[in-house]
């Protein structure tokens, strides 16, 4: 079988922390060039931007695009066009609706469209929806809250419409959500918090249940210090189920189920490989319409500004 020849668009934080580890990790796929308007990567042939590389770079299957998601439909477009398969980073998008034209375009084009879904691949992930499907569900608590000027410093694309302010984390929970549950969920209510000089929320209450009317609540926030907390909390008939630190650890009535390393990346990257042989494409844009629903339903607040 070939290798997999990918160049990354965007070389920032989530580039370079997993997308480039993940790839040498993986076999069948091998990094040939950076698309990036200020960073690259010594050794390998730099363009400032896709179309740029699609017109005068060296021989390439596939993209993987890990540009904010404001920008990345046009160059999925340009990508797909050109005959090369397409990653997404997530959200896969900065709007629900642009998604069909390019699941369109990439089955025309006989090449696949991956919108990855990272937290989903995290290890404890598989086992709590496996432990979740012997049981009843009774209420689902979500936590995610996290220090914005941590995680994201500098990033202003965040801040501004379709970056999804606290949504960009908080999507990573509503990913794993509606994998480990096993029915469909949907927003009833949500409150956002904007700052005051900002077009995106700083936190997020969100209100979610089924058609049985299971009590999901979800609170995301980008002011905490200390502490982090990305946790998913599950109430059952047989006892309660603690996913913690992003999906890497499960614990049920106090048992420690799993507590592994975060290898989210080398699982996408053998996904995308195994799509690639046939052009498959693998696009749930469940999580992505969750948020999209906060967002018409969403009651909304001024708060204090917010200052990197
Ligand atoms: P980032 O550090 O800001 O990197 C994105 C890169 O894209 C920038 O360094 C920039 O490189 C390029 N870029 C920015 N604006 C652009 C524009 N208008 N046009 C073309 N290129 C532009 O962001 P990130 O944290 O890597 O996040 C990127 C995506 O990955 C987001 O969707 C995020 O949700 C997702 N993600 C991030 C993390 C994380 O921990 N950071 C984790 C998982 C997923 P140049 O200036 O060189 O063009």
């Amino acid at each position: 079988m070939s290798e997999l020849r990918v160049a990354i668009a965007g070389f920032g934080k989530i580039a370079r922390d997993q997308h480039v580890p993940a790839i040498a990790a993986v076999d069948g796929v091998t990094l040939v060039a950076i698309a990036s308007r200020n960073a690259s990567l010594p050794g390998l042939p730099h363009f400032a931007t896709i179309e740029d590389l699609l017109r005068d770079g060296p021989e390439i299957d596939a993209v993987a695009l890990c540009t904010p998601p404001q920008v990345r439909r046009a160059q999925a477009v340009a990508a797909l066009r050109a005959g090369k398969h397409v990653m997404l980073e997530k959200p896969p998008g900065a709007a629900v609706t642009e998604l069909d034209p390019l699941i369109a375009l990439a089955a025309e084009q006989g090449r696949t469209l991956f919108a990855t879904w990272h937290s989903r691949y995290a290890p404890a992930v598989e086992p709590a929806r496996e432990w979740l499907s012997h049981r009843r569900i009774d209420k689902v608590q979500i936590n995610w809250k996290e220090d914005v000027r941590v995680w994201h410093p500098g990033q202003d694309w965040i801040w501004q419409p379709g970056g999804l302010g606290v949504f960009d984390p908080g999507i990573n929970a509503l990913s794993i959500l509606t994998r480990i549950l096993p029915k469909p969920v949907f927003v009833t209510a949500a409150e956002l918090s904007f700052p005051a000089n900002r077009e995106a929320p700083i936190a997020a209450d969100m209100t979610i249940t089924d058609l049985n009317g299971l009590p999901i609540a979800a609170v995301f926030d980008f002011r905490q210090t200390g502490p982090q907390s990305w946790d998913i909390i599950v109430d059952t008939d047989h006892g309660q189920l603690v996913l913690s630190r992003g999906g890497a650890r499960l614990a049920a009535d106090g048992e420690i189920l799993v507590e592994a390393r975060d290898e989210e990346y080398p699982g996408l990257y053998r996904r995308f490989v195994e799509l690639t042989r046939t052009g498959a494409s693998d696009v749930d844009l469940t999580p992505l319409r969750l948020v999209a629903d906060a967002f018409l339903l969403g009651s909304r607040r001024i708060v204090e500004p917010f200052e990197d």
